[in-house]
C-alpha cells in the first residue's frame, strides 16, 4: 500500500507521516506554499523531514490562493493573534479563541489540498493520502473532524478511480497524545515547523506555538526543535 502524506512540516504532519511510515510504503510528499508568513520555513524543513524518509519532496504553489484570502497567516498587514496558555485551555471566553480561528482561517485550504493531493495519488498509484487531522484541533476547526475526512472519502470514490482515501492517523489524538506518538515513533521533530510566523527560532505566543509547548510540558519533555535551536 502506498501512500503520499501533506506535509507543512508542523507537529501534526510530522508525527502522522511517521506513524504511517511504519505499516505503509511512503511515495513522496506534498508541500503547499499559499503565500503563508510561514512559507519558506516549512518548505525548508519539510525537506528535512523527507530526506529523514527518504523520499522526494514536491512544493505546490498556490499563488491564486494567497491571492483572495485575507487570513492574517498570508496577510502582513493583519495581526496573528496570539493567545495565552489559559484562553487554549478553555480559560478564555468561546469568542476568542473563535477569533482566532477566524483570524487564521484560509477559504477551503484543506479542501483544495486534498484534492490536488487525491490527482498526484490517482496518477501514481497510491491508495492513501497522509493527514495530521486531530481530535484537538477538530473542535475549533471543522475541515479536521473525522466527518470530514469521511464525507472526503465519499467525494473520492467518485472523483478518483482508484478510490483514494484519507489517512488521518491522529483524528483522535490531541497534542499531548500525538507528541507522545511522535516520540515513539522516532519522528524528526527537531526539523518540526508549527509557528504561523516564519522567523529564525518560533515566536512562543502565537495559537500553534502554544498548543505544542503545552503538549512538551505536560509529557514532561523538551521539545527537540527548541533544543536544536539552543533554547
Ligand atoms: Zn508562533
Amino acid at each position: 500500500m502506498k501512500a503520499i502524506p501533506l506535509l507543512s512540516s508542523g507537529l501534526d504532519s510530522v508525527a502522522a507521516l511517521s506513524i504511517a511510515a511504519e505499516s505503509l510504503e511512503i511515495d513522496m510528499a506534498l508541500t503547499f506554499d499559499y503565500g503563508q508568513r510561514s512559507a519558506e520555513r516549512e518548505i525548508e524543513y519539510a525537506q528535512k523531514v523527507c530526506e529523514h524518509f527518504g523520499i522526494e519532496q514536491q512544493v505546490i504553489k498556490l499563488d491564486w490562493l494567497a491571492g483572495i484570502t485575507s487570513s492574517s497567516l498570508v496577510n502582513r498587514d493583519a495581526e496573528v493573534p496570539e493567545l495565552s496558555f489559559e484562553d487554549i485551555s478553555g480559560g478564555a471566553p468561546a469568542e476568542i479563541t473563535e477569533a482566532s480561528a477566524k483570524a487564521v482561517w484560509v477559504p477551503n485550504r484543506n479542501g483544495v489540498m486534498l484534492n490536488i493531493a487525491a490527482s498526484f495519488a490517482e496518477s501514481r498509484d497510491c491508495e492513501y493520502l497522509i493527514v495530521g487531522f486531530n481530535g484537538e484541533e477538530a473542535g475549533t476547526f471543522p475541515d479536521n473532524s473525522l466527518d470530514y475526512v469521511r464525507a472526503v472519502d465519499e467525494c473520492l470514490s467518485y472523483s478518483t478511480q482508484n478510490g483514494v482515501k484519507v489517512l488521518a492517523p491522529l483524528i483522535e489524538l490531541d497534542k499531548p497524545g500525538i507528541v507522545r506518538k511522535a516520540l515513539e515513533t522516532n519522528a524528526p521533530l527537531e526539523y518540526s515547523w508549527s509557528c504561523y510566523h516564519g522567523g529564525k527560532k518560533p515566536c512562543g505566543s502565537c495559537e500553534s506555538c502554544r498548543r505544542r509547548a503545552r503538549a512538551f510540558r505536560e509529557i514532561g519533555v523538551k521539545d527537540p526543535l527548541l533544543e536544536k535551536l539552543g533554547h
